[in-house]
């Protein structure tokens, strides 16, 4: 069986240790069997000083950095509702996936998660317990999320030129004289090939996957509910 990465190289665990524990000595590590559980108090921190703290665990799944790690709050105080972007399985819903080229992007450290996503995510969470608005411009959970998402990177709030673009974005492959998905009626190839190629580097085929089921769920719904606007 294939040894697990952090197995394969234990040293780089014990980086990622002292890394993390220079900042943020309350997280403790707790290696299991094919995965690493990172388990204590986070504390959110704004402009050097501690504004609240969070219990919290993270799962470094067994194929991370591939897969992202998972986030949960633990100590009961978040609802478990869309709005407070809280999954139905308890895992934080940090950023929409397909956005990880910009928020988590390849090669960056697991202290750079902490600092970045994660720590916005809690600072998001005590300002919405004040009373206050989400501060980072987020996006509405779930499916209305994602055509959110990709209405801004698309220049589009149009369901069927998303879905076409979700389409190409899922595909092993594009070519030249395929219909261009902006719906001009143009080859690709004297329209937006290099747009789309460009987003090809950015967001992942697994990930466009996923999206592109989840809206074409949407709209199956829609249009049994006769809504179909
Ligand atoms: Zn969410
Ligand atoms: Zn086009």
């Amino acid at each position: 069986m294939k040894k697990h990465w952090h197995k394969l190289d234990p040293t780089l665990l014990e980086r990622m240790k002292s890394e993390v524990q220079s900042v943020f000595s309350n997280l403790h590590f707790y290696p299991a069997k094919d995965r690493v559980f990172i388990r204590g108090s986070f504390p959110v921190i704004h402009e050097g000083k501690i504004l609240d703290r969070y219990s919290i665990e993270i799962e470094l799944p067994r194929n991370y950095p591939e897969s992202l790690p998972i986030v949960r709050e633990v100590g009961g105080r978040i609802p478990q509702t869309a709005d407070r972007h809280i999954n139905p399985t308890g895992e934080a819903c940090l950023f929409l996936p397909d956005e990880r080229w910009k928020v988590c992007h390849p090669g960056s450290s697991l202290l750079d998660f902490l600092n970045g996503p994660v720590r916005n995510f809690f600072v998001g969470q005590s300002l919405v317990e004040l009373g206050q608005p989400w501060p980072f411009g987020e996006w509405s959970h779930a499916s209305v999320g994602i055509i959110e998402y990709y209405a801004e990177l698309l220049g589009t709030k149009d369901l069927a030129t998303i879905l076409r673009y979700l389409d190409y974005l899922s595909k092993p492959k594009i070519k030249g004289h395929w219909k261009c998905p902006c719906g001009s009626g143009r080859r690709l190839r004297n329209c937006h090939f290099e747009e789309l190629k460009d987003l090809r580097t950015k967001v992942r085929q697994d990930d466009a996957q996923r999206s592109r089921q989840r809206l074409i769920s949407l709209t199956k719904t829609l249009e049994t509910v006769g809504g179909g606007e």
